[in-house]
């Protein structure tokens, strides 16, 4: 469905399905599931692009761009956004893979 979508620097063995991106939006949305939405705040303040890869987003992808925290806490969110990172899943995924992912995809606050 979105074909437009690719990375800059794409690895490999690291390419996904759209079953896994969209497993993966999912999985990123549920960690954002916050009362006052930052996400909008930090893409606000960032802009529409990957910290890490640098790839840059539209209204018709933006669901891939997700917000990091820094410091792995997800109630630390100042309003100047120097907690957040925006992420595309691909950079979000591999940022999380660094650390025990099952753990905090299970609700666990810590993302080391
Ligand atoms: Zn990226
Ligand atoms: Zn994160």
């Amino acid at each position: 469905m979105s074909p437009s979508f690719r990375p800059r620097k794409p690895q490999p063995g690291k390419v996904k399905t759209q079953e896994e991106l969209d497993a993966l939006v999912r999985r990123m949305k549920s960690e954002q599931a916050a009362p006052d939405n930052y996400r909008q705040r930090s893409l606000k303040l960032h802009g529409w692009i990957c910290a890490k890869c640098g790839r840059e987003f539209e209204l018709d992808n933006l669901h891939l761009l997700t917000v990091h925290h820094r410091d792995g806490n997800h109630h630390n969110n100042p309003p100047d956004g120097s907690n957040w990172e925006n992420l595309c899943v691909y950079c979000h995924d591999d940022e999380h893979s660094r650390t025990i992912l099952a753990d905090y995809l299970r609700g666990s606050e810590k993302e080391t």
